[in-house]
């Protein structure tokens, strides 16, 4: 079975008979070492950026600064990179820019990346080169920085959370002088852009291991310089894994006791994590107080009610808590989902009361929402219009 998809192996192709070296580096070697099938195929050769854009018909300038081009075939896009030594880069690549000193071997190139089970490279007939030791740290199961550790964290901080992030993945533990590093430079995470901290806590989160890197990012004194870090995790430990990185970010704020708009600003949150967040929150609230109400059941998406519950329970150990399907009976147990399913309209009522629209029909649909959800009134038509005349009448 060989390596790489096709349009992968027709870049490496391409550029070989064009007089260049080109192999698959990084995460897709390690990967397919693992035994697992890797998502991209980046690609390292000696041919210039321009050198490599002369070669294709599509190509797009994404990260050129930093010696990348994005090559498109047969539908998909495929990272190239020319050979590139560390002083190619700015320690946090804010400043990256584009007289960037290539390097002629691929040995320089592997040298500068951040650990041995990354620094490896495979060539179009399958020949793997590994002059640090990946495959040996991958068969060890550990994370193990390439050469000096300290030099590679001085050089760019983040790799000091990438370690952690590939513990939360792999579950491997970090090499201890690796580890001895982070830990007397941890401080240093504070250099660089809280975009790309929060890319690879995103990932953390994801991880299956994300209990034991959760512990790592203690025990190295990382968690001290992340913002909004709790200081006493055990909460958050009892919460994960967590099925998504939201739900990482929910319980940092859970945790805490943060506002929404504290985490969000603190690691610059998207609009759409945003809102999660805002009903997290809320059906937590709500939770504090009570068990979930139909109206719980209805308001909230299943994610939101299954992690404010996670975390309820993760407060509240001796409470009683539901499981996840216990919660996807109740919603679905629900009279009704969604304003769709309800048997009438804004327009019916405009015509039983004969009245002009106004804020009193929004106002009126919820109220006959609730009263279905609490079963007040049936689903029919004929018993909402009993049940609103008689209510509307009697509130007047
Ligand atoms: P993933 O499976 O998440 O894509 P990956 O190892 O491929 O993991 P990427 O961020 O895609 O991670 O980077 C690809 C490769 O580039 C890495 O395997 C590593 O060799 C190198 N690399 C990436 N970021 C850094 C960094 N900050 N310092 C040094 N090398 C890096
Ligand atoms: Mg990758």
């Amino acid at each position: 079975k060989t390596f790489g998809t096709s349009a992968s192996r027709e870049v490496i192709a391409t550029l070989e008979s064009a007089g260049y070296e080109a192999v698959f580096v990084g995460g897709s070697v390690r990967d397919h070492l693992l035994g697992k099938t890797a998502s991209d195929f980046d690609i390292a050769t000696s041919a210039t950026p321009d050198e490599v854009k002369g070669q294709f018909q599509t190509t797009f300038d994404i990260g050129i600064e930093h010696g990348t081009i994005v090559v498109l075939l047969e539908g998909e896009p495929i990272e190239v990179t020319t050979y590139r030594s560390e002083n190619t880069n700015t320690s946090t690549y804010k400043k990256a820019t584009a007289d960037v000193p290539f390097v002629q071997s691929l040995h320089e190139d592997l040298k500068r990346r951040d650990f041995t089970m990354n620094a490896m490279a495979l060539t179009l007939n399958g020949k793997l080169v590994d002059p640090f030791g990946g495959v040996a740290d991958l068969q060890s199961r550990i994370i193990k920085a390439v050469d000096n550790a300290e030099d590679r964290f001085n050089e760019d901080p983040l790799r000091m959370l990438r370690a952690v992030r590939f513990s939360s993945v792999f579950g491997f533990d970090i090499e201890l002088n690796t580890f001895t590093a982070i830990a007397t430079k941890a401080e240093k995470i504070k250099q660089v852009s809280i975009e790309r901290i929060k890319n690879e806590m995103d990932k953390i989160w994801t991880g299956s291991h994300s209990q034991k890197a959760i512990i790592s990012l203690l025990t190295t004194g990382l968690a001290d310089h992340l913002p909004l870090f709790p200081k006493d995790p055990q909460l958050l430990i009892n919460s994960s894994p967590f099925v998504n990185a939201w739900e990482g970010w929910a319980n940092i704020m859970l945790v805490g006791d943060y506002s929404v708009d504290k985490v969000v600003k603190a690691y610059k949150l998207s609009k759409k994590e945003r809102f999660y967040l805002i009903d997290v929150r809320s059906a937590f609230m709500n939770r504090i107080e009570r068990i979930y109400t139909n109206d719980d059941y209805y308001r909230f998406p299943q994610e939101v009610l299954v992690v404010a519950e996670k975390a309820f329970s993760a407060f509240h150990p001796e409470a009683s808590s539901l499981n996840e399907s216990e919660i996807a009976h109740a919603k679905a147990e629900l009279p009704i989902h969604s304003k769709e399913d309800l048997a009438i309209s804004g327009k019916n009522l405009l015509d039983w009361k004969n009245q002009r629209g106004g804020h009193w029909v929004g106002e009126w649909i919820s109220k006959i929402e609730s009263a279905i959800l609490h079963g007040n009134v049936q689903n029919e038509v004929d018993d909402i219009k009993e049940w609103f005349l008689n209510e509307y009448t009697s509130e007047k």
